[in-house]
């Protein structure tokens, strides 16, 4: 048996009383709604925040029907738009291949009856319950929403930011892959939906097994405890699901390379737009090994290259826009350097690569000083914001979702701790640029 300190997971038996110690309540409701909370215990806010994020999305959509899990998305929050801003509550809703989330954000107070989240519990229930009841007229709000997806997916295809990191996934991602789901579909695919269509997906998607609510009360103590049990109270009577609704198999999310990744080979990809923007990606893999336990230094890491990458960007001409990011792509993970050039000719363009690829360990290396600068930031983050409610919240969902096991804050916190000059050894080798895989995308022909 591993030994826990070591994991970066829970075991089933020590979650009781970790969320004990770390303030944090956990409620699994018979009809199998989860809910979590966490109280920041602050007497000068009176803010919460609420997810509510249904387990199903774009990656269920049927084919011909692509873009439904979105349109009914569309549907949750018109009914209590206008509500909403006169309680002061601000709501949103989004989709991704996989979860359906609507948020809301506002003041919670036990003690006003008529303000902010509190009378507006009942109706978000409602309308996570049954939304196509609450229209006068479906069909002419179908149209509608259909509508306005149209304008999003037309303004998706001339952004070429989107397209970029579109064409990217398609190359670097198996076929099949959840995360290449069009979740906006086509305007066909939406005609395709009816309103039958609708409330099956509300029968089989908007139940009790497949509801995460996740709770952040900045204010006092007490007052997420009336929030958590008005919460219970609420949603104990979500529906359940007839039949059990597929689960995202989070293992078909494993990266695979379907280009050769050897130096100097470069992968040209055109978007199809002619807007004479050309942007350049410098991408090397991780393992969730790496990506888990070097994750927090690594973001730190990045925040540290990022002005180097655009002065380098800026001394050489290369460009107008330069970023470097990291995903994890559920058991992997990526770091992506890249450079945006207004269109230049293939030998111009081969010349800037050679050029950045030569310069890549430069930009990378961290001197003992920079990495010892890193470290303590790290290390001050950790006494001053003993991580906040909010992001130990999202580990905790995050292991959730993915694994089904929730994230141990304390191993997160021993690894801020740990950061190293094992870090220098480490992403010296690792972002060598032989192992970099080199795409150029977007008005190449
Ligand atoms: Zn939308």
């Amino acid at each position: 048996m591993k030994n826990n300190r070591q994991s970066i997971f829970l075991r089933q038996s020590e979650v009781a009383t970790y969320c004990r110690n770390q303030n944090i309540k956990i409620k699994h409701l018979p009809n199998g709604v989860l809910i979590i909370l966490g109280s920041q215990n602050n007497p000068e806010s009176v803010s919460a925040s609420l997810n509510f994020t249904f387990s199903s999305g774009a990656y269920f959509d049927p084919p011909s029907k692509a873009g439904i899990h979105h349109l009914l998305e569309h549907l949750i929050n018109p009914p209590i738009s206008k509500l909403a801003a006169n309680l002061h509550v601000s709501i949103n809703a989004q989709t991704s291949y996989a979860n359906l989330i609507e948020l809301c954000n506002g003041p919670f107070s036990s003690k006003v009856k008529n303000y902010g989240l509190l009378p507006l519990l009942s109706h978000i229930y409602e309308s996570l319950m049954n939304p196509s009841a609450l229209y006068e007229n479906l069909e002419e709000t179908l149209s509608a929403e259909r509508h306005v997806i149209r304008t999003e997916i037309e303004e998706k295809l001339v952004d070429h930011n989107w397209l970029v990191w579109k064409k990217f996934y398609n190359l670097y991602l198996k076929k099949g892959n959840p995360i290449l789901t069009d979740v906006a579909g086509t305007i066909d695919t939406l005609n395709n939906v009816t309103k039958k269509d609708i409330s099956r997906l509300i029968q089989e998607v908007l139940v009790s097994d497949n509801l995460v609510i996740s709770a952040v009360n900045e204010g006092h103590e007490k007052n997420g405890e009336i929030l958590f049990n008005k919460l219970i109270n609420v949603f104990r009577r979500f529906r359940k699901s007839k039949n059990k609704k597929a689960q995202l198999d989070w293992n078909l999310l494993d990266l695979t390379k379907s280009f050769d990744s050897k130096s100097g080979q470069v992968h040209y990809v055109s978007t199809g737009l002619h807007n004479g923007l050309v942007s350049i990606l410098f991408s090397f893999e991780l393992s969730v090994e790496e990506f888990s336990v070097f994750e927090f230094g690594l973001k730190n890491y990045v925040d540290y290259l990022m002005p180097r990458v655009h002065q380098f960007s800026r001394q050489y001409g290369l460009g107008y826009y330069s970023s470097v990011s990291t995903e994890r792509l559920a058991k992997k993970g990526i770091i992506v350097i890249r450079f945006d050039v207004v269109k230049k000719s293939k030998s111009e363009l081969e010349q800037i690569i050679n050029f950045i690829q030569k310069n890549l360990p430069t930009i990378f290396f961290l001197s003992k000083t920079e990495i010892s600068t890193i470290v303590q930031t790290e290390k001050n983050k950790q006494i001053v914001i003993p991580l906040t409610t909010m992001a130990r919240i999202q580990w905790m969902l995050f292991g959730y979702f993915r694994y089904k096991k929730f994230i141990n804050a304390d191993y997160v916190k021993k690894t801020y701790a740990d950061i190293n000059d094992k870090h220098i050894e480490f992403w010296s080798k690792k972002l060598h640029r032989e192992k970099a895989l080199i795409t150029v995308i977007g008005d190449v022909s």
